[in-house]
């Protein structure tokens, strides 16, 4: 009788670890085996949900569909990362939005010929004020220089960050949200997600974004494209967001620029215009 107690006790206690693991706070340097397996199965689980997403809805992942989607101990672990300040985490941007943009575009997915494997930038969208920009600005380094950058990565909705914050911390940051934080910012705090002053994460003609596997920052650094940015992107209302030593905390970005031009223009009469590349 007394060894059936003691079994039981011992049984009781190895199951409150587990329990007792998950229930503790996410530890920001290494997140715990428990918290492992849980961001584990929430990557697999967005992952597996997005591949049945047309290619090109899914920079638009909604983020109430995505936390729908995950069992209770899964969804409640989602929203206690999202929870965290960024700031905890050495990520001293600020919070942007969870709402978006009225004006949103849908531009083509590209195939870039030059690419070694032909590579695709997939079907982005970009707010139209500042898409007109962009244009101007590409069309005046086509005349200049002779060459192009392409859109690898326009607006994201707050879904959208969501499945890249975790995927991410899983598949690259080894499950240290610190490091995660210096790449990928959680929703809404990503400039990408901003409805006036979004982000575009460029690519080369010949597929250089500097952050593809085998690339670093320094490839797209070395470019002539990136050169005349930093010459001429003002005068397009591009500015790059994360120099070298950013007092933000993120890593060094010279893919990464943000539009900042006149928002006086914008007036809550403006239509949602979503439709093709103009
Ligand atoms: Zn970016």
């Amino acid at each position: 009788m007394k060894r059936t107690f003691l079994t039981a006790g011992v049984l009781i206690s190895l199951a409150l670890i587990p329990i007792t693991m998950y229930l503790v706070s996410p530890n920001y340097d290494s997140l715990n085996p428990v918290h492992r397996y849980v961001a584990t199965s929430i990557v697999d689980k967005w992952t597996q949900y997005e591949e049945t997403v047309p290619r090109f809805e899914r920079a638009t992942l909604d983020i109430d569909t995505l936390l729908g989607m995950l069992n209770f101990y899964e969804g409640a672990f989602a929203r206690r990362i999202f929870r965290i300040r960024p700031d905890e985490l050495g990520f001293m941007g600020k919070f942007y939005s969870l709402d978006k943009p009225t004006d949103l575009i849908k531009i083509d997915n590209v195939v870039l010929e030059k690419s070694p494997n032909h590579a695709e930038t997939g079907v982005q969208y970009y707010p139209r004020h500042a898409f007109k920009d962009y244009r101007e600005m590409m069309a005046s380094m086509q005349t200049t220089l002779g060459r192009r950058l392409y859109i690898d990565s326009g607006y994201r909705s707050p879904g959208r960050q969501a499945y890249l914050f975790f995927y991410y911390l899983v598949k690259t940051s080894d499950f240290v949200l610190m490091e995660n934080a210096r790449w990928i910012a959680m929703p809404g705090f990503s400039e990408h997600g901003s409805p006036l002053y979004t982000a575009i994460d460029f690519i080369s003609e010949e597929g250089i974004n500097g952050f593809s596997e085998k690339q670093t920052a320094e490839d797209f650094e070395k470019l002539e494209e990136y050169k005349w940015l930093q010459q001429n992107a003002a005068r397009f209302n591009f500015y790059l967001s994360y120099p070298r030593e950013n007092i933000i905390g993120v890593a060094f970005e010279p893919w990464h620029w943000h539009w900042e031009g006149d928002t006086s223009i914008f007036s809550s009469a403006n239509t949602p215009q979503i439709g093709p590349n103009p």
